[in-house]
């Protein structure tokens, strides 16, 4: 079939179907299916979808084509906002792939990068704004970044940018676009306050709910492996690092400090290694991005910055060193491996008292993750609740309650210090 086939029922271009086939794409992800005709048609959306499930194309393909059959204009007629710096450059990157050579003029306005280049681009014309809220609000506040002609607005994982206490500055930047314009707003989750949210961000919008994991991450090999002390992980890392199908591994640590300290004594141990956390500057962190892209590096030590928008096919492997602060972070974590259609594996160590946490995780995603056990380094202690067999169900583990958090209702939110990510 030709790649642009099962995407011309979506109401597409050939000039888009174009960049479709040249992605690479042959069937539309159910996203993309109910999401961009919707989209073409004007209408304001909230979609549910995870991490993974191609939403990057589910807005941009419409939001191109828009902008392409009204011409070119000086001001920016379309915002995406995303919770984190690689999210922003992820979306940056692929709205550039997808637009083409004489594509759209993208504005990429993150934290952490020079204002210099922000501030030249912003003094020409620009098609599409793509950044982080704290940014935007800063380049709206000294006046150097108009957005009244916005037409299309994006809320990319909109739940995380309220974990991050971003709701004032999504508010404000809000109000200053023109209120008749489109809304598209991405979330794991359309409960709780992201519903509440969604009510005042948009208008008469329609619902796409997506099969959430693990439906959506197939591919991905799931273990769960009980560790008796910080000493015992190092030695289950050390194993899993050695596997030879190996090709490269994204390590998740609780700490800046934690993926610093891991990243040093695997450096030393004659991995290629770099680390990624919140405490790096911009150019550090994309230098390390860049290592990786690139295949210089075979592990990447780092917190949960790296756990959404990470797109490397080659990562076969991740290792939760800790454990998520959320539970929905454990499926963003594992979704940086099995990309672009192949396989991978993701490994989770835990503390016996930790079983509270794992049992949060497995309410969330629905289903348990089978505990493995590597000889040799099996765990002296035994885990508060026996936990011991692949596929067990925990006690009182239901499928399907607890939609965020470990266990804890959705009200996660306002006030929030910010994570130190
Ligand atoms: P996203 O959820 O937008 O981050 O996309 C996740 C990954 O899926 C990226 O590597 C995309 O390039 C890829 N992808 C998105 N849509 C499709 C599709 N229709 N067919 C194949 N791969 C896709």
């Amino acid at each position: 079939m030709a790649a642009s086939e099962a995407f011309n029922a979506l109401g597409l271009t050939p000039k888009m179907l174009e960049s479709v086939t040249a992605a690479g794409y042959t069937q539309p992800t159910p996203v993309q299916a109910q999401a961009i005709p919707m989209a073409l048609d004007g209408h304001d959306l909230l979609v549910s979808s995870q991490t993974g499930s191609g939403k990057t194309a589910a807005f941009m393909l419409p939001c191109l084509q828009r902008l392409m059959e009204a011409g070119p204009a000086k001001l920016p007629r379309v915002l995406v906002l995303t919770p984190t710096r690689e999210l922003a450059q992820q979306v940056a990157k692929a709205t550039m792939d997808f637009g083409g050579k004489r594509g759209p003029r993208v504005a990429l306005l993150v934290g952490g990068a020079p204002y210099a280049v922000q501030l030249k681009m912003l003094r020409g014309p620009v098609d599409i704004v793509v950044g982080t809220p704290g940014r935007v609000m800063d380049h709206m506040g000294r006046g150097r970044l108009d957005l009244s002609k916005v037409q299309t607005l994006v809320l990319d994982e909109a739940d995380r940018m309220l974990d991050m206490g971003f709701i004032e500055d999504m508010e404000t930047i809000a109000a200053r676009l023109p209120a008749q314009r489109q809304t598209l707003l991405f979330s794991a989750t359309l409960d709780g306050v992201v519903g509440k949210l969604a009510e005042r961000m948009t208008r008469d919008a329609r619902r796409i709910e997506i099969a959430k994991t693990p439906e959506a991450t197939p591919r991905i090999e799931q273990k769960l492996l009980f560790a008796d002390d910080h000493s015992h992980k190092l030695r289950l890392l050390d194993h899993l690092l050695g596997d030879v199908a190996l090709t490269q591994a994204v390590v998740f640590t609780g700490t800046k400090v934690g993926a610093e300290d891991l990243a040093t004594r695997l450096g030393e141990q004659g991995h290629a290694v770099e680390a990624l956390h919140g405490d790096m500057n911009q150019g550090a962190r994309n230098r390390a991005l860049k290592a990786l892209r690139d295949g210089r590096v075979r592990i990447l030590v780092a917190t949960d910055v790296a756990a959404r928008g990470l797109d490397v096919p080659g990562i076969s492997h991740v290792v939760n060193f800790d454990l998520p602060m959320q539970a929905e972070d454990y499926v963003h974590r594992i979704g940086r491996t099995g990309r672009a259609g192949r396989e991978g594996r993701a490994f989770t160590l835990a503390h016996h008292r930790e079983f509270g946490k794992v049992k949060g995780i497995e309410r969330y995603t629905g289903s348990a993750i089978p505990v493995a056990i590597l000889p040799g380094l099996e765990p002296k202690a035994r885990t508060a609740k026996p936990a011991a067999g692949n596929g067990r169900k925990p006690s009182g583990w239901k499928p399907g309650y607890g939609k965020a958090g470990y266990g804890k209702p959705s009200g996660r939110v306002h006030g929030h210090a910010r994570p130190t990510r």
